[in-house]
């Protein structure tokens, strides 16, 4: 575990604790507001965010800013990172070997970040966080709370692209964690 963000990113541009690290061009470390009351975890980098080093900027990136927009909130006010750092071979969900090899740097974000909300983006977020048991079909939309954070499943934005219902819920959801910032804001 790091105490400081230099050497937890040093220490990942020079990880090959899994197979990803033969193909990536870049690592996608995380972006993003350090001190943010609310963490974005998604799943792993696809083909632009693998070629830019930048979480969440291909299309599912930029349908999920647009919702930002639309709700009035800020992508720069959040932290943003997912379960792996390595772009999983033709967008294939990351392999268990791969989710757990990776982990520990997204808990090491997680403690330097401190969030009191962590939105989990989709399956693979959801089960790697929060355990196996969690089904994101059923959880969305709920809040779940673990050793002091709250956490809001939901859809992974990818989702959202091929199915305009999940879009609605996706809305919903994030508008209750709008209305949870704001009521933590005014404690
Ligand atoms: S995905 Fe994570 S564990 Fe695997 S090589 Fe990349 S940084 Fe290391």
């Amino acid at each position: 575990m790091y105490d400081n963000w230099e050497e937890l990113e040093e220490s990942i541009k020079n990880c090959k604790k899994c197979k990803l690290c033969t193909n990536r061009n870049n690592i996608v470390f995380g972006e993003g507001n350090k001190q943010a009351k609310v963490m974005f975890i998604g799943e792993g980098p696809g083909a632009d965010e693998d070629s830019q080093g930048i979480p969440f900027v291909g299309k599912a990136g930029q349908l999920m800013n647009k919702c930002f927009e639309g709700l009035g909130i800020k992508r720069q006010e959040f932290y943003i990172a997912n379960i792996v750092k390595c772009r999983p071979p033709s967008n294939r969900v990351p392999e268990q070997d791969e989710a757990d090899a990776c982990l520990d740097y997204l808990r090491n974000q997680v403690v330097l970040v401190k969030p009191e909300i962590i939105v989990l983006l989709g399956s693979t977020a959801l089960k790697n966080i929060l355990g196996k048991e969690y089904g994101i079909t059923s959880s969305r939309g709920k809040w779940v709370e673990s050793k002091g954070i709250l956490y809001m499943p939901t859809w992974h934005p990818a989702a959202l692209l091929r199915d305009e219902n999940k879009k609605i819920e996706f809305w919903q959801d994030l508008k209750e964690v709008r209305k949870k910032m704001e009521s933590l804001s005014e404690r």
